[in-house]
């Protein structure tokens, strides 16, 4: 193995839930990404609670960002996501894929920048997207993103609903 891909590199992963006791969820959901190999927790957000938008009837959100320190590159990293994102979503006593109840961004990758099909770095969703700004920016005020900037200088979504912390 190179000396370099030994190096820990700093993510951010977005955490999301609307069902199943989504405040549950987004809980399992930091203890599973406790348990990635190669890559420790090293901070979390509170949770968050965010109305739906976009007229579709649907239960609030939950919200929360996880920072980690890992050895996997961008891309191992997004695989064990999708791994977790899988675990959780099985209908119990289903045969079928239920609607999955977890929904796990890779938000930044170090200074790495990835526009590609299926994993685009930093995540489009961060500037555009209060409950994934607002937890990022609780844990990683001066966090430099590639493109944004520092994640206290990015400006909160007026257009969007309110977000409440969850006591
Ligand atoms: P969604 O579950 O709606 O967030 O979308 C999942 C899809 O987005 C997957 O097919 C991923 O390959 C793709 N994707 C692209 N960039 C990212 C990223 N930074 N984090 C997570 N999924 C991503």
């Amino acid at each position: 193995m190179s000396p370099a891909a030994r190096q820990w590199r700093p993510a951010y992963i977005g955490i999301g839930s609307n069902l199943y006791g989504p405040v549950e969820q987004v809980e399992t959901a930091f203890g599973l990404l406790e348990k990635l190999p190669k890559s420790r927790l090293v901070a979390r957000s509170l949770l968050y609670r965010s109305a739906p938008f976009g007229g579709v009837e649907q239960p609030d959100f939950v919200n929360a960002v996880a920072a980690l320190e890992t050895q996997l590159d961008a891309r191992s990293l997004l695989e064990q996501l999708q791994h977790i994102e899988q675990s959780r979503g099985r209908e119990r006593g289903g045969q079928r894929w239920g609607p999955r109840v977890i929904d796990l961004d890779l938000l930044v990758y170090d200074d790495v920048v990835i526009d590609e099909p299926d994993l685009t770095v930093p995540h489009p969703g961060i500037a555009e997207r209060n409950f994934v700004l607002l937890p990022l920016r609780e844990i990683a005020p001066e966090l430099e993103i590639p493109g944004l900037g520092r994640v206290d200088s990015i400006a909160v979504n007026e257009e969007e609903p309110r977000i409440s912390r969850i006591e």
